[in-house]
C-alpha cells in the first residue's frame, strides 16, 4: 500500500484532495472540452485520463476507497471490470514495461501468467462415446527448496544497473537540443530487476526461482464434444514467481473419419448401392462409431434416386451435455449403373417390357441430321470454353477440383 497520498486522478483534474463535487465537475467540464477527441485527435489518452479519473471522485464510493487506499484501492474494489487494465496502467504506470508482453493483470491484481494452448487429437469414436486420456506435459513449477525465491532469504539484492527496474533508459543525443530515449531490458538482471550472486544461488534451481516438472492431466473428453471445443485446466500453466499462473487450454481438433462426417449434431455417409437394389429393395449393415452393427432395411417397390438422401432419425451424435439426446444419420445413395454390353440385346428387350414405358416420340417432320452422342471424361472438364477458363487461378485442377462433376462420373 502506498505511504505517500495517491494524489494522482486530482492531479489530472488539477484540483486539490479536497475539492468540492462542484469544483471538480467545474474542472472535469473544462478539460473534457478542451481535450476532447473531436477536437484533439492526437490527445486520446489524455481524454481517457481525465474521463477516468472524474469517474473515480465523482462517485461517493470509488472517491473514499481512494482517498483512503489509492490506487490499491481502486484495483480491489472494481472487480476488474472491461477495460479498466488499460487506463490504470497508462495512469498509474502499469504498462510502462509493456514490452513483457502477452500478460495480463488478474482480478486481485497479480500479473497474470500466459495461457498455454496444447491441440489435442481425438477421434469421431472419441466424440461419440466420451474418453479420459492423459495427457503429460512438462510445466515449470516453483522451485520447492527456495521457495521461488531463487536463494537464501536475503539472497536476493535489487540490480544495481537498473535499479531494480528491469529496464534501462538510454538517452542519445541526435542534434543539439534534440535527444532520443530509449529503452531496453537491463543486460545484467535479464530485465528480473534483481540478482542473486553466484554463492547463494539455490543449488536445486540454480537461482531461476522454477524448475521444470513433469505433469499428468485427466482429460475427460464428454460425448458430443466438438471440433475447436476447448477444455480448460484453470492455473495449470507454468508457475513463476510474483505471478498467477495462466490456464493450460487444450483445444480439439477432430480427426477425419472414414465413413461419417460430421456437421453439428448430426452425421452424413454414403453408401453405394447396385441398380437391383435401387429399384428392388435392399438391407445392408454398417458399423456405428460405439461398434453397433446398424442393419438398414429399404423395402421392395421403393425406388432410390441416384444421388438421393435418406435419413435415420436418431443415430447422429449424441448432444453435448445431453448425450440421450442424438442428432439424425444422413445416408446418400451413390447408385451404380451396369456396365455397357451388361445383357444380350434379347433380354433387353424382355428388360424393357418390365420397366415403365418410354414416352412417345413425336413424329419428325422436315429435314433432320442426326449426330453422335460421345462419352467423356467429366473429370477432366468439358473440353476448352468457358468452363476451362473459370478454373484457371488453379494449378492443378484436376487433382484438388472436387465439383459436383466428379460425382456424376461415378455414376
Ligand atoms: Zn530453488
Ligand atoms: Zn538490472
Amino acid at each position: 500500500m502506498a505511504n505517500v497520498a495517491d494524489t494522482k486522478l486530482y492531479d489530472i483534474l488539477g484540483v486539490p484532495p479536497g475539492a468540492t463535487d462542484n469544483e471538480l465537475k467545474k474542472a472535469y467540464r473544462k478539460l473534457a472540452k478542451e481535450y476532447h477527441p473531436d477536437k484533439n485527435p492526437n490527445a486520446g489518452d489524455k481524454f481517457k485520463e481525465i474521463s477516468f479519473a472524474y469517474e473515480v471522485l465523482s462517485n461517493p464510493e470509488k472517491r473514499e476507497l481512494y482517498d483512503r487506499y489509492g490506487e490499491q484501492g481502486l484495483r480491489e474494489g472494481s472487480g476488474g471490470s472491461g477495460g479498466m487494465d488499460d487506463i490504470f496502467s497508462h495512469i498509474f504506470g502499469g504498462g510502462l514495461f509493456s514490452f513483457m508482453g502477452n500478460q495480463s493483470r488478474s482480478r486481485n491484481g497479480r500479473r497474470r501468467g500466459e495461457d498455454m494452448m496444447h491441440p489435442l487429437k481425438v477421434s469421431l469414436e472419441d466424440l461419440y462415446n466420451g474418453k479420459t486420456t492423459k495427457l503429460q506435459l512438462s510445466k515449470n513449477v516453483l522451485c520447492s527448496s527456495c521457495n521461488g525465491q531463487g536463494g537464501k532469504s536475503g539472497a536476493v539484492q535489487k540490480c544495481s544497473a537498473c535499479r531494480g527496474r528491469g529496464v534501462r533508459i538510454m538517452i542519445r543525443q541526435l542534434a543539439p537540443g534534440m535527444v532520443q530515449q530509449m529503452q531496453s531490458v537491463c543486460s545484467d538482471c535479464n530485465g528480473e530487476g534483481e540478482v542473486i550472486n553466484e554463492k547463494d544461488r539455490c543449488k536445486k534451481c540454480e537461482g531461476k526461482k522454477v524448475i521444470k516438472e513433469v505433469k499428468i492431466l485427466e482429460v475427460h473428453v464428454d460425448k458430443g464434444m466438438k471440433h475447436g471445443q476447448r477444455i480448460t485446466f484453470t492455473g495449470e500453466a507454468d508457475q513463476a514467481p510474483g505471478v498467477e499462473p495462466g490456464d493450460i487450454v487444450l483445444l480439439l481438433q477432430e480427426k477425419e473419419n472414414e465413413v461419417f462426417q460430421r456437421e453439428g449434431n448430426d452425421l452424413h455417409m454414403t453408401h453405394k448401392i447396385g441398380l437391383v437394389e435401387a429399384l428392388c429393395g435392399f438391407q445392408f449393415t454398417f458399423k456405428h462409431l460405439d461398434g453397433r452393427q446398424i442393419v438398414v432395411k429399404y423395402p421392395p417397390g421403393k425406388v432410390i434416386e441416384p444421388g438421393c438422401v435418406r435419413v435415420v432419425r436418431g443415430e447422429g451424435m449424441p448432444q453435448y451435455r445431453n448425450p440421450f439426446e442424438k442428432g439424425d444419420l444422413y445416408i446418400k445413395f451413390d447408385v451404380q449403373f451396369p456396365e455397357n454390353n451388361w445383357i444380350s440385346p434379347e433380354k433387353l428387350s424382355e428388360l424393357e417390357d418390365l420397366l415403365p414405358s418410354r414416352p412417345e416420340v413425336p413424329p419428325v417432320i422436315g429435314d433432320t441430321e442426326e449426330v453422335d452422342l460421345q462419352e467423356f471424361d467429366n473429370t477432366r472438364g468439358s473440353g476448352g470454353g468457358q468452363r476451362r477458363e473459370a478454373y484457371n487461378d488453379s494449378s492443378d485442377e484436376e487433382s484438388t477440383h472436387h465439383g459436383p462433376g466428379v460425382q456424376c462420373a461415378h455414376q
